[in-house]
């Protein structure tokens, strides 16, 4: 699969890395953005008030703002 932001935006072929966690897009590596999803729970004293529910890939239009790009090294 290819990126969908390349094929729109500059009629590119960049083989995708990963597949947007909300809309399903597929986006390469300068086109994906990471964040981790939270999940509020009950608060109780000592205990934090949000969960980490672990890693989400986003395209950029649905990336939140907490999303930031990928490192590549
Ligand atoms: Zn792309
Ligand atoms: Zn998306």
């Amino acid at each position: 699969m290819n990126c969908f932001e390349c094929a729109t935006e500059h009629q590119a072929t960049t083989p995708a890395v990963t597949v947007c966690s909300q809309c399903g897009a597929a986006s390469c590596v300068q086109h994906t953005r990471v964040a981790h999803a939270h999940k509020e729970v009950g608060y109780s004293p000592g205990a934090p008030s949000e969960r980490d529910l672990g890693r989400r890939m986003f395209c950029p239009t649905c990336a939140p703002e907490s999303a930031h790009a990928v490192e590549v090294r």
